[in-house]
């Protein structure tokens, strides 16, 4: 393996944080950063990385779902492809740095392995994802999933809030809707997918650390908990003869947090909205619902995690004589990263004499998507105040220097 020294390296990581900069002028709104799938934006940005990689020397193609690509490739014949990558849309007033960085990271290795005339066994491929967020049509991990042949024919018809369907925007954009499926990956000629990200939380911050190495993406599963009991007048009706649903909602929401820290493998739950109706100061609250969001890395935790609430949000109804109702609204599997990759990352972070801890990913990701066909593997970036999706989302320039000579080495341990 080997180590970029880091003057070099510092000049990469200006290059990529500038470029970032630079895509954060291409926006649908005036006061802030917004690129949605398929739209005149996103199509001057995937123009503007293309033009970026052909300087670079690469070779530059755009797939059939609109995913941006650029290809150093290898010396040798019939060489596989190792993948780098992430997305280039965002969410409504964005920062500058979810999904971009680990692009134009991307970028900035595959110059490095250029110049530095890194022998790779295999075409180094940068790709830059059409639409991870989902903000036009409610569908997330558009061009991750198109490439692992999860692309749904039925998302053509989903329209977005201007009543233009998926599929008109395509052919808008110059894209043929019935070739999508086109763009899945032979998983045969893949041997890995690496995602330079931003943590998007308080994890590497609060531990001091620059980079930290992913070991999985949360699963999740999101319900609305009901419970009905009987409306009341508040000042008629004894304390020992109500059956008030709202204080049901509030006993559960403390036990979820209670039930929720005393795991031990970083699950999380969140109840993040009550609703009680009627809803007024002088009514006993004959029905209410709640939201439930749990995650945990491992699908047996998921569980284990969910029966524990189940069982509490049953014993409170029946104390309370009310009755439970479960409304699942969402559900993803636990994806793990691949041990060779987290271990080729924790090397290459020993190497450059970083110590970065090993945690999951709350958050979904494109590395989740692309699981399906091939290893991958994460590297977290720390986000100050662990703050993203928000103009204030911001990194640390010496921890992009570090980025790029992690994954210069981990690269490197690969040449011939
Ligand atoms: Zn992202």
């Amino acid at each position: 393996m080997q180590i970029l020294n880091s003057e070099l390296a510092q000049k990469h990581s200006q290059q990529a944080l500038h470029n970032c900069h630079q895509l954060a002028q291409i926006s649908e709104m005036t006061n802030g950063i917004l690129r949605q799938y398929l739209t005149d934006k996103h199509k001057a940005c995937h123009q503007q990385v293309a033009n970026w990689m052909v300087d670079a020397g690469l070779t530059v193609w755009q797939d059939q779902v609109g995913n941006q690509w650029g290809r150093l490739a290898s010396q040798h014949q019939n060489a596989p492809r190792l993948i780098l990558g992430s997305h280039l849309d965002t969410v409504p007033n964005a920062g500058a740095y979810d999904g971009i960085l680990g692009v134009m990271l991307g970028l900035e290795l595959a110059k490095l392995a250029q110049s530095q005339q890194l022998d790779l066994p295999f075409h180094l491929d940068i790709v830059g994802f059409a639409d991870e967020e989902g903000t036009r049509f409610a569908t997330t991990l558009i061009g991750s999933k198109a490439l692992a042949g999860q692309f749904s024919p039925q998302w053509l018809s989903i329209k977005d809030a201007n009543g233009i369907s998926m599929e008109e925007a395509l052919q808008t954009f110059g894209l043929n809707p019935n070739e999508v499926h086109n763009a899945a990956l032979n998983p045969a000629e893949i041997i890995q997918y690496w995602e330079i990200h931003i943590e998007q939380g308080p994890v590497l911050e609060a531990q001091h650390h620059s980079l930290g190495v992913v070991s999985a993406i949360a699963g999740a599963k999101r319900a609305i908990i009901s419970y009905q009991g009987q409306t009341g007048h508040a000042g008629t009706t004894p304390m020992n003869l109500r059956r008030d649903a709202l204080a049901a909602c509030a006993e559960l929401s403390l036990a979820i947090e209670q039930i929720a820290l005393a795991c031990t493998n970083q699950e999380v739950a969140t109840v993040g909205a009550i609703k009680a109706k009627p809803g007024a100061t002088n009514v006993i609250a004959g029905l209410s619902e709640m939201t439930l969001d749990a995650r945990a890395q491992q699908d047996s935790d998921l569980t284990a995690l969910l029966n524990k609430i189940e069982t509490a949000a049953q014993t409170i109804a029946n104390k309370r004589q009310l009755t439970l109702d479960w409304q699942w609204t969402h559900q993803a599997k636990a994806v793990q990263c691949a041990p060779q990759v987290q271990q080729l990352f924790s090397a290459a972070c020993e190497i450059n004499q970083l110590a970065a801890p090993v945690l999951p990913s709350g958050a979904g990701h494109d590395a989740m998507a692309i699981a399906e066909i091939c290893p991958v593997g994460m590297l977290f970036i720390r986000s100050p105040k662990g703050i993203s999706h928000h103009p204030d989302e911001a990194v640390i320039e010496s921890d992009v220097t570090d980025a790029i000579k992690v994954m210069y080495s981990a690269l490197s341990y690969y040449q011939n």
